[in-house]
């Protein structure tokens, strides 16, 4: 007997374990579903293999997927002629190392997720438990011997050299030791029906292996023996024809005997005509393709000719996986094939990252059948399919666009994913620009398209306005939206993080230019009065301007007259190519690493005050009476400080804003306080010498 080694499962698979052990469910079909998934993923790895090393098949070179129910004693074995596992593998991918999906999967199931979802979190291996109390896996993998792999869960695995099964050759076993209320899926008919339902797209034959009675002609040894009575006192002179004579005498028997029957003939459902497929027929294609649970949101079967000809068929989903925008997971989005032949699920060149929740097959005419990953970078097809993909998809969200309720799903799923469209495919940025929608100033709840936009726009409006910011909450009472609103021009908000870089590549739509309302050079089509009297103030507050930029120095690059505002005092604009306020707070949360694009991008502010405002007027009056006046100075910093927060900023000194305030409060009070002038001059902090020599004093006091 060969050596046993124990392993502990990882905690969080141990837990997962105990959880679908122990929690009731009803439908425990899917472990099937999920076995049969990881056998074909394991053949799809030698498959692929195979296309630039066909030695790795000799072992074994027949592909296919085998179930074998054993009712006796209540064994069900599924096994695969697929890549296999060596004993690291083993150790790896069944229980020391867990995924991300093992907690995240605890967790929607504890928020009322099904089990059925078990196969898009990453570990529907360990569905086998939900009808199982023992499993073995029997593995041969080209680079190792032949190894078991058992496990009762209890939180412990052993891993054995195998010297009692016969030899794979290479591939797995999955020997499922059933539970005793769960043998009807020893049944055929409960197998086939599961197969039909959850695995009729599987690309590799799954057989079932069935006890068949078939009637077989057999000696009839009763009528021999009697013949032979007969024939006993004869002589024996007729030895030559005894054998003629004595096969006259048999009999038909009925017999049991082992056969497999495969379970999925039909032909790949691309290759058909799309009028002849149901809607369900390609909801079930789409779940055996992705592991879903649930139908999918919208689908695309197409199928291009001329000098290039490929079929595909593309879905998009109902949800975003948990893991969308995860970094370093390898995607299974759209599966390869070349004239029927699988060939690989992860090709990366099919299709561009910000269309990586789109799932479907591409089965090209004209691709060679031994292509490599290398090959497929530097592929003309592979591009032109990749267009043509990218075309089709953008028609598939345009139709999904038709149906209000479904769109609605759409966007709140995939609405970053077109962002990062925009953001990063210039020839299709208009097409995409279409499908956008924000809440804006005149929205309400709905969100509206720019199309829609710009059917509100009155005649003298040129430009579309939007306002970045944290939340709708946040931008909705800016200060910066004041005279946007008095005009009737609409804003939108654009609040997700991923609008600032979408906005920086999507300049105009329609011929419009996108303004943003926190920047520079804000166009308003203002009158020529309204010009006129912008210049007549701009002369009349010269004094107040300079005394304002001595005061605030290097903190402001300028000081100006606000044509944006009319209730605020005052706002901080920034520059048109720099960072927004939102922009700055989005990078500064990355806690970005190269610090140099930080001080280089962050935003020139700009102060521009409002003319009209009480405040500013009486500031005014008080600097052109003493130029010198103590408070000018504090109310200055103040000023500016509200207009950091209230511009979407964040302040600088925190400690010297709310020593300003409390002096505010304190002359709000009428409290004396002899601080007020001496902390006039500074808004820091002490020193942490300053504070300990003041504490120390404190001490010999
Ligand atoms: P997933 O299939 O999403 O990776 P699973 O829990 O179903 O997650 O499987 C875990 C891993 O175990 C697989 O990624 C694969 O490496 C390995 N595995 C499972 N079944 C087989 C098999 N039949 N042949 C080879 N490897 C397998
Ligand atoms: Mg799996």
């Amino acid at each position: 007997m060969a050596e046993q080694e124990t392993f502990a499962f990882q905690a969080e698979i141990s837990q997962l374990m105990s959880l679908i052990i122990n929690t009731f469910y009803s439908n425990k079909d899917i472990f099937l579903r999920e076995l049969i998934s990881n056998a074909s993923d394991a053949i799809d790895k030698i498959r692929y293999q195979s296309l630039t090393d066909p030695s790795v098949l000799e072992a074994q070179k027949e592909l296919f997927i085998r179930i074998t129910p054993d009712v006796e004693n209540k064994v069900l074995e599924i096994r695969d002629t697929g890549i296999g596992m060596t004993k690291a593998d083993l150790v790896n991918n069944l229980g020391t190392i867990a995924k991300s999906g093992t907690k995240a999967f605890m967790e929607a199931l504890q928020s009322g997720a099904d089990i059925s979802m078990i196969g898009q979190f990453g570990v529907g291996f360990y569905s086998a438990y939900l009808v199982a109390d023992r499993v073995e896996v029997i593995t041969k993998h080209n680079d190792d011997e032949q190894y078991i792999w058992a496990s009762s869960a209890g939180g412990s695995f052993t891993i054995t050299r195998d010297t009692v099964n016969e030899p794979l050759g290479r591939g797995s076993i999955l020997r499922l030791y059933m539970k005793e209320d769960q043998t009807e899926y020893l049944e055929e008919k409960k197998i086939k029906e599961i197969v039909k339902k959850h695995s009729e797209f599987i690309g590799y034959p799954i057989q079932l292996v069935v006890e068949k009675e078939v009637e077989k002609e057999v000696e009839d040894e009763e009528a021999e023996a009697k013949a032979e009575d007969e024939d006993a006192d004869k002589p024996k002179i007729e030895e030559i024809d005894e054998e003629e004579e004595k096969a006259k005498k048999t009999k038909t028997i009925k017999e049991k005997t082992k056969e497999t029957e495969e379970l999925n003939k039909t032909k790949p459902l691309w290759t058909r005509n799309p009028e002849d497929i149901t809607t369900e027929q390609y909801a079930a294609f789409y779940k055996s393709l992705t592991n879903d649970w649930e139908d999918h949101l919208a689908v695309k079967h197409f199928s291009v000719e001329g000098q290039l000809e490929f079929r595909a068929i593309l879905y998009v989903p109902r949800r975003a996986p948990f893991d969308l925008f995860e970094q370093k997971k390898k995607r299974n989005n759209i599966k390869l094939y070349v004239r029927r032949v699988f060939i690989m699920d992860d090709c990366e060149e099919l299709i561009p990252e910000w269309l990586s929740f789109v799932k479907g097959i591409v089965d090209s005419e004209d691709l060679p059948l031994n292509i490599s990953r290398e090959m497929l970078q530097q592929n003309k097809i592979l591009k032109v399919i990749r267009k043509n993909l990218v075309k089709k998809c953008i028609e598939m969200f345009t139709e999904i666009a038709e149906d209000k309720e479904n769109f609605n799903k759409f966007y709140e799923a995939f609405s970053k994913n077109l962002k990062l469209g925009i953001h990063e495919d210039s020839t299709n940025r208009n097409k995409l620009a279409e499908l956008l929608r924000f809440h804006s100033t005149k929205s309400g709840e709905e969100q509206t398209s720019l199309k829609d936009y710009i059917t509100r726009m009155p005649e003298v409006q040129k430009n579309i306005y939007y306002i970045t910011g944290e939340s709708r909450a946040a931008v909705e009472n800016s200060p910066f939206l004041e005279v946007l609103k008095k005009k009737g021009f609409e804003v939108l908000y654009m609040v997700d993080p991923i609008d600032e870089y979408c906005i920086q590549q999507l300049k105009e739509f329609d011929g419009k230019k996108l303004m943003s309302c926190t920047k520079e050079g804000l166009e308003l089509e203002e009158t020529e009065e309204e010009k006129k009297a912008a210049e007549e103030q701009k002369a009349a507050y010269e004094g107040l301007i300079e005394q304002i930029k001595e005061i605030l120095g290097a903190k402001v690059e300028k000081v100006v007259i606000s044509n944006r505002i009319t209730s605020s005092p005052c706002v901080l604009v920034t520059g048109q190519f720099g960072w927004s306020a939102n922009m700055e707070r989005i990078m500064k949360a990355q806690a970005l690493r190269d610090s140099s694009m930080s001080s280089y991008m962050a935003s020139k502010k700009t102060l521009e005050i409002n003319p009209n405002h009480s405040i500013v007027k009486a500031l005014k009056t008080k600097v052109e009476s003493d130029k010198n006046d103590k408070t000018v100075k504090d109310l200055t910093h103040l000023l500016f400080e509200t207009a950091l927060l209230s511009s979407g900023f964040s302040l600088e000194d925190p400690s010297g804003f709310a020593n300003r305030i409390h002096r505010m409060i304190k002359l709000g009070l009428s409290l004396d306080d002899e601080e007020v002038v001496v902390a006039d001059n500074d808004d820091d902090l002490p020193t942490l010498e300053e504070a300990t020599a003041e504490s120390k004093m404190e001490e010999v006091d």
